[in-house]
């Protein structure tokens, strides 16, 4: 029997493509649900005569927008899932979803059929930067959404997206006080990045400087209620998101449709996986090591050092630099709130 596996799901349609997305996924509200279920279906089967019957302990489906995808679908897709695999007890089952694309109604059967957590784009609380960044939804229905899924006793999230041109250590304060106020356990603030390829990307925008940039984060930091966990990731304790979490730690998955990336442990060895079948390669230990190092130290609970992480790190750099990483009383390495600002400086110098 194989060891624990973790799910992604990726389903790859939107409504409208937003101007800062380089994500895989297309515009297209009302693809052939059918066809596309038949073949996460056939997926999920594939590997499962791959893996055997091996325990899940996360379902994540991401996009895209998977909120589109009718909940009959995700029924199919949750019993395929049920039938091939063993479902853990307590098994975390994420569901994206996009203001104006699902309603209380939805919500409520996707509860039914066992989703137990639902995270929420939300972007902004302000319609002027829906607006620009190109969501096809207002901060009313962000707002709603976010209610009737915390009604429905979901453990929800929310997405939010800062560090656009316009925006100001005062901007991001608000946001802040706003996502305290909504009574939200967990959110993911992102910083605008800009990709080539995108509308964005050809738009020439006047970004925030570097030290703007670290000026709006420090600001989440200082006023925002839930404590960071990740880079990205705010949430109080035990509401972290755990499939992030395992992926993060270094955890076996699999990504399923295509456009979704999975690191799968089969007899020992460590493969790099696109689905759709996309991709199926070995990678070495030191390959997935390093992986490993470079997730888990974005967490603030950092790395365990482990003997394959040992291998890999250079602890005189760790000891020259007490400033930027430690290592915890239960053998974690971690960064200091310092070192988290040259994460790439310190991972270019740690990594072996
Ligand atoms: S909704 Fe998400 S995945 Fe879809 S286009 Fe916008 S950012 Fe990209």
């Amino acid at each position: 029997m194989e060891i624990d596996h973790n799910l992604y799901i990726h389903i790859p349609f939107c409504i409208s493509k937003c101007k800062y997305c380089a994500f895989f996924s297309s515009a297209c509200a009302n693809p052939d649900w059918e066809n596309f279920t038949k073949n996460i279906l056939e997926e999920i089967k594939y590997w499962s005569i791959k893996l055997g019957k091996i325990n899940i302990p996360t379902i994540f489906f991401g996009g895209g927008t998977p909120s589109l995808l009718p909940e009959k679908y995700v029924e199919q897709i949750i019993n395929e899932i049920n039938k091939s695999f063993h479902i853990d007890d307590n098994c975390e089952l994420s569901l994206e979803a996009n203001p104006g694309t699902i309603n209380k109604e939805k919500l409520q059967n996707l509860k039914n059929i066992g989703i137990n957590r639902i995270s929420i784009g939300a972007q902004s609380f302000d319609d002027n930067r829906l607006i620009f960044l190109g969501r096809k939804h207002s901060a009313g229905q962000a707002i709603q959404i976010i209610n009737d899924s915390l009604s429905l006793g979901f453990r929800t999230s929310a997405d939010f997206i800062y560090g656009l041109p316009q925006d100001t250590p005062e901007y991001v304060a608000k946001l802040c006080s706003q996502i305290n106020a909504i009574g939200l356990e967990h959110c993911s603030l992102y910083e605008l990045t800009i990709e080539p390829n995108t509308p964005f990307g050809k738009m020439n925008l006047d970004m925030p400087s570097n030290e703007h940039m670290a000026q709006l984060y420090e600001t989440i930091s200082e006023k925002l209620c839930l404590p960071r966990y990740e880079v990205s990731n705010y949430a109080n304790p035990g509401q972290e998101c755990r499939h992030n979490q395992n992926v993060w730690d270094g955890e076996a998955y699999i990504g399923i449709g295509k456009g979704a990336a999975g690191r799968p442990f089969i007899k020992d060895t460590w493969y790099e996986q696109l689905g759709d079948n996309e991709k199926f390669e070995p990678i070495s230990n030191e390959t997935r090591t390093i992986e490993k190092i470079i997730t888990g130290l974005r967490q603030t609970r950092g790395v365990k050092l482990t003997e394959d992480i040992k291998k890999q790190i250079d602890f005189h750099f760790i000891n020259k630099n007490p400033d930027l990483l430690i290592i915890s009383q239960d053998d974690r390495l971690k960064t200091t709130n310092k070192g988290l600002l040259v994460l790439d400086y310190i991972l270019s110098e740690l990594v072996k």
